[in-house]
Parts: structure tokens; sequence; C-alpha cells
């Protein structure tokens, strides 16, 4: 059953040099109790997916459009107030990108916690919110006296948990992880990873995990999107894209993973530059870097083809 289906979204930036565009026409559905992984190089837009489905914008947004369906509600059609009473962290929560060193250094956690109850939901008696907040950072291997701790008081795999904890403290069907583990060592990594997936498998949540690094993503995730330039330019369940990646750039990608035991020298490298996403690349944005180019993909954009098995690309090669 779907979840979020959104369609043909756009987030363009204003900014003094031109128009960024960041999210450009990208489509994708996430059902329950699945997770979704975006992977991509830095700026290629993963976080601005993010922001667009939790409708937290910067000031110099130039274009938002596009339709982002939760539960069959389209909501780009809700207004401001409705959205943040009714979903913004309910229904749909993030872990933002950097959060942990969000936290506001002069708020115990107690005091974090409280202030998410009181702006979304209409509980203000502070000891039901805290037995809530204990019940959850339990589950995240916390134990309560992080509540009258400053964030400075924590580690940085503790700070980690309480942020996830946060986004957890009003049951969220779906939850936007946006590189939950890319600032701390390897242990506290594998750690975070197990809580994330208890969280799938015990309580049910849907996911969509931002990371940079296919490795991390490919325990957890059921789906894969690769992000390029602004677009998805590969989907399908993690096993498809894993061993058999159809887009040139997607086989590159996994081919520059370090495995244990294998040659150095056999790894590749994606030679070039990620495309400039005010002035992108005309036809296929990932055209000046890929070996296999056609005259075609300097003109033409390559549409969305269907594989099968829901495994979707977005390359002429395939047509
Ligand atoms: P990273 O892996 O580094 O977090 P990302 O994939 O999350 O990267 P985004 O942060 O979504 O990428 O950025 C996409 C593009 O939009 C980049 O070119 C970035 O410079 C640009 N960008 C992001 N936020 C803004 C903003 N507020 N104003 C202008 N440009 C922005
Ligand atoms: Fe390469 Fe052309 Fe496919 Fe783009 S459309 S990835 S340039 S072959
Ligand atoms: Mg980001």
């Amino acid at each position: 059953m779907i979840i979020l289906n959104v369609v043909n979204l756009k987030l363009y930036y204003r900014t003094s040099r031109g128009i960024v565009k960041a999210v450009d026409n990208v489509s994708f559905k996430l059902n329950r109790n699945e997770v979704l992984a975006f992977i991509g190089e830095s700026g290629s837009g993963k976080s601005s997916i993010a922001i667009s489905i939790m409708r937290i914008l910067p000031r110099n947004v130039h274009t938002y459009t596009g339709q982002i369906i939760f539960n069959g509600i389209d909501l780009m059609k809700l207004d401001e107030n409705t959205f943040n009473r009714e979903i913004r962290w309910k229904k749909i929560s993030m872990v933002f990108q950097s959060a942990m060193n969000a936290l506001n250094p002069v708020l115990k956690i107690k005091d974090h916690v409280i202030e998410i109850f009181k702006s979304h939901t209409l509980i203000n008696n502070e000891n039901e919110c805290i037995k809530i907040a204990i019940e959850i950072f339990e589950k995240l291997g916390l134990s309560k006296d992080v509540l009258d701790r400053y964030p400075h008081e924590l580690s940085g795999g503790m700070k980690q948990r309480v942020v996830i904890g946060l986004a957890l403290l009003l049951n969220p069907e779906l939850i936007i992880l946006d590189e939950p583990t890319s600032a701390l060592d390897v242990i506290t990594q594998a750690n975070i990873m197990n809580y994330l997936k208890e969280l799938k498998w015990r309580e049910k949540k849907s996911m969509i995990f931002i990371t940079h690094d296919i490795a991390i993503a490919s325990d957890l995730a059921d789906k894969i999107a690769i992000v390029y330039g602004g677009k998805i330019i590969e989907i399908g369940s993690a096993e498809e894209i894993l061993l058999n990646p159809k887009h040139p750039y997607t086989q590159k990608l996994l081919a520059s993973i370090p495995r244990l035991r294998i040659d150095l020298e056999k790894l590749e490298y994606i030679p070039g530059q990620p495309p400039d996403l005010i002035n992108p690349p005309s036809g296929c944005r990932f055209h000046p870097r890929c070996p296999y180019r056609m005259e075609k993909c300097t003109k033409e954009e390559p549409p969305e083809i269907d594989l099968g098995n829901e495994h979707i690309v977005k390359c002429w090669l395939y047509y």
C-alpha cells in the first residue's frame, strides 16, 4: 500500500548567479513499512527533496511545484497552518542533516521534547510529554537522565540518538533521515543502523534514508533511488540496483565502492565534475561524464524507461 506518492516535484532556488534547479521533476512512490534510500553525490539535490516533503523551505525559493500525495491527500494543497498542525512532526517527521549540531545549546534535552509537543499538539502537561519521551529514548538505548542534560554534555552518538528520538516523539508514520550517521565513527554508525532496522521491523515505520554512502544504505533499504543533478536517474529494489545496475552513473558509483579484499587499483572513479544546477548540461545531465554518450544524449533528455520489476532508468541506452 502506497503511503507517499511524489509526482513531478520541482524545487528551484533563486541566487545572485541565477536559478538553481535543485529538484527537477522528481517522481517516486513509497510503500508503507518500506525504506527508500536516496543516494547521490554532494549537491545532487537529496536534502532539497527531503525539505520539499517536510515543507521547511529557505526564503529564496523560486519554484515549488508538483504533487506530494501522502495517504491519498495532496499535501501541496494544504495551507501552512493545517500542514503544521496535522502533518509536520505528527505524520511525517525528519532528522535534518547535521541536526545533532543544531540542538539549542542553552536548552536541556527535556526542553527540546516539551517544545515539540507544544508546537504540534494540544498536550501541554509536561510530565506526560516526558513520560512519552522516556519510553522512546529507552528504545534507542538512552537512559532517562539524558533528559536533564544539555546537548554539549552528550557524545556524538548520544546526540544523534536524541535527534532520532525527537523525530519519533509524536509517533509519525513516515520518517525522513538525512545523512543520520555521516558524522559518526563506524561503531556508533552500526549501532544507529541497528536501531533503524528495529524501527522498521518492530514499529512498522516507513522511512526515507538519505546518504552518499551506498554501502550503508544497502543494509537497510528496500528500494534505492539514485539522484544525479536534481533528478532521479534510476530507481528500483535494493537488490536490482545493487546487483543489476543499468544507468552508467549507477554502475560507476557501485564500482567505486571499496570492498574488503579487492584490488584497490581496480577501483573506478567518476571523472569530471557534478553538473552545475544553474546551467545544467543539455539532454542527459550525465552526458559530459558518460563513456557511452551518443549524439542524442547531448540533445534530448532521456525518458523514464520501465525495465519491469519496478526498475526504472533514465538513459537512452535502454530506449
Ligand atoms: P549534500 O550531500 O552535500 O548534503 P545534497 O544532495 O543534499 O548535498 P542539496 O543540499 O539539496 O544537495 O543541494 C542541491 C543544490 O542546491 C546544490 O547545488 C546546492 O548548492 C543548492 N542549494 C541548496 N540549498 C540552497 C539554497 N538555500 N539556496 C541556493 N542554492 C541552494
Ligand atoms: Fe550516458 Fe546517454 Fe545514458 Fe546519459 S542517456 S547516461 S549520456 S548513455
Ligand atoms: Mg544534503
